[in-house]
């Protein structure tokens, strides 16, 4: 089978996958000690607490915690790992809020400062359409834009390029252009939906803990908020996305506790389709008491992730923060899918990411493939699938040596 469909619950996981688990953790016996209850909860199909969590973190051999959250990712998808075709488009960098953490805002009157009127999304967009099927925007709070510019915007974008569903918006955009129109969250998220919004990312969430939001992100909206917007929109048929910036001034039981309110409110809702946790960057940024996540942290963060949130069915090694080749690695760690083309981006270069922006399908597809997995192009919502598999890559040649 080269191509299938699957229902937005399922996301394209395997429907049984539970009864997957007991074959692939084994005997009991081949985990150690210290993570062997956590083994049997995993075989058992049972849900990981707070303090499994935080053993997870304690743990010494990092790669046992990676084989343990390996045998769900296999469970739920065997072989296969996930891209798609996307491109990146952030409409404004103008922002009323300064979220320490952040590069990429500027004031309305910096040099450097955009906002790109309709038509220049569209020809933005327009360079892209032939080889993309996503477009994700998200952009700073403009002063000016409300839920009328909005539908707008992604009115023409519906009539221009049907064949691209629009992924926009995050938590705190929403909650601004509420704010600017005066209506409910619901009803700003309903008349964009009319307007061609086909899913809301999921940047924003930070670390749902209020305390910390007030040092990192003074002013954004506040966690429960956060879930109360991807609430709405789960309610109304919008699949979302939802993130962890980790590695700025958080404590391991805030991640945990982050990961499991998500994963209660996807309990009510089946709504989240792709959980996201990437590090914190610091370049251009104002946050010098950041605890700057190490590569064995993020690599242990994401098979967390999958552990801990059993009910949100992908884990996406975000390569534009991350890099492409611990994103590969990520794919033994628990995580299935890394991201798109993307083709630009703006928010994570800035902030320090040196990930290339030039990459194709084949060279996404050999990041997979070298990983071990089947890499597959997904649509954005994770319904319509494609096995891609790249070319067989020429034999390498040995170059002559330089006299050193
Ligand atoms: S993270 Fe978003 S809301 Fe915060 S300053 Fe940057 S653009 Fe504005």
């Amino acid at each position: 089978m080269s191509a299938w469909v699957s229902s937005i619950q399922d996301a394209g996981s395997q429907v049984k996958w539970k009864e997957n688990l007991p074959e692939l953790v084994g005997e009991l016996s081949s985990w150690s000690e210290m993570i062997r209850p956590l083994a049997q909860k995993v075989a058992q199909g049972q849900r990981l607490s707070l303090d499994d969590g935080l053993l997870l973190y304690s743990h010494p051999n990092l790669s046992e915690v990676g084989r343990l959250s390996n045998c769900v990712r296999v469970a739920r998808f065997g072989s296969y790992a996930f891209f798609n075709s996307n491109v990146h488009v952030n409409q404004t960098n103008v922002c009323v809020l300064a979220c320490k953490f952040c590069a990429f805002r500027r004031s309305k009157r910096a040099d450097d400062a955009y906002a790109l009127d309709i038509e220049a999304y569209l020809d933005d967009l327009g360079q892209y359409a032939e080889v993309v099927d996503e477009v994700h925007s998200v952009g700073g709070l403009h002063p000016d834009w409300d839920v009328e510019y909005y539908e707008s915007l992604f009115k023409a974008t519906k009539n221009r390029f049907p064949h691209i569903a629009i992924k926009a918006l995050t938590a705190v955009e929403i909650k601004h252009l509420s704010q600017l129109s005066n209506i409910s969250f619901k009803e700003t998220l309903l008349r964009l939906k009319n307007a061609g919004l086909g899913s809301l990312p999921g940047g924003g969430a930070e670390i749902l803990d209020d305390d910390v939001r007030a040092v990192i992100c003074n002013g954004k909206e506040s966690s429960s908020e956060y879930l109360e917007i991807h609430r709405s929109a789960h309610e109304l048929g919008i699949p979302t996305n939802c993130t962890m910036l980790f590695g700025t001034i958080e404590t391991l039981e805030q991640r945990l506790t982050h990961m499991i309110h998500l994963r209660e409110l996807n309990d009510d809702t089946n709504g989240f389709q792709c959980f996201v946790p990437y590090p914190y960057l610091p370049d251009n940024s104002r946050l010098p008491e950041a605890q700057l996540a190490t590569g064995s942290e993020i690599l242990r963060t994401i098979a967390i992730s999958r552990l801990m949130l059993d009910t949100i069915p992908h884990i996406k090694a975000y390569r534009m923060n991350i890099g492409d080749e611990l994103a590969e690695l990520a794919l033994q760690y628990g995580a299935d899918d890394i991201d798109g083309t993307v083709q630009k981006e703006s928010i994570m270069h800035l902030a320090g990411s040196t990930t290339p922006l030039d990459h194709d399908r084949i060279r996404l597809a050999r990041l997979i493939s070298d990983a071990g997995c089947i890499p597959v192009q997904r649509n954005t919502t994770y319904e319509k699938f494609e096995i891609f598999i790249p070319p067989v890559p020429k034999p390498r040649t040995q170059l002559k040596m330089a006299n050193v």
